[in-house]
């Protein structure tokens, strides 16, 4: 392809991730991507962090593409350490899982504009989980067990509680 293009270097692979977006646009409703789990590529694991509306199935761990540039790899708020991805089919989300050692940090969220808030067992209906939500771009921790109606699970801790509940030692990092 180098001698037919002329190199742009200020984007890795510029000319082949054009031709995969081409590609990928051409599409009228969906498009599957059939990739190998254990290193995926970069340019699918790119889409994976960048779009929320990328559904992924099996077990795919993007920390492991085969791009040695580790600096589009999300990391951990709290210890640092890459975070990896899985679907979890249960809720429908797609959560981060800190790749230390979970002894040392197990920090887990679906949403990662939620910072340091990590998805916790819910302490109010001790059946659902805190997951990281939105209101009005802010977000907060709320039950999964959550129905409009208010005949669910109303329990919610936004930022500030929730610092303030490590503060007092009422959960462990
Ligand atoms: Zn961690
Ligand atoms: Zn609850």
């Amino acid at each position: 392809m180098k001698l037919v293009i002329k190199e742009d270097r200020t984007i890795e692979y510029a000319e082949e991730r054009r031709l995969f977006y081409v590609a990928m646009t051409r599409t009228k409703n969906r498009v599957y991507i059939v990739v190998p789990q254990q290193r995926p590529s970069r340019f699918v694991a790119e889409l994976i962090q960048d779009y929320s509306v990328v559904h992924v199935n099996g077990d795919l761990d993007i920390s492991k593409t085969d791009s040695p540039d580790i600096s589009m790899i999300k990391r951990c708020p709290i210890c640092g350490y890459p975070l990896r991805v899985r679907q979890k089919k249960d809720f429908g989300l797609r959560l981060w899982l800190c790749t230390n050692e979970p002894e040392i940090c197990d920090f887990m969220t679906n949403d990662l504009s939620g910072g340091i808030l990590p998805i916790l067992k819910c302490d109010c209906c001790k059946d659902g989980y805190l997951i990281v939500r939105k209101k009005d771009n802010t977000p907060f921790l709320g039950c999964t067990n959550y129905k409009p109606d208010k005949s669910g699970c109303n329990r919610k801790i936004n930022l500030t509680y929730y610092e303030n509940m490590l503060k007092r030692g009422e959960i462990e990092l």
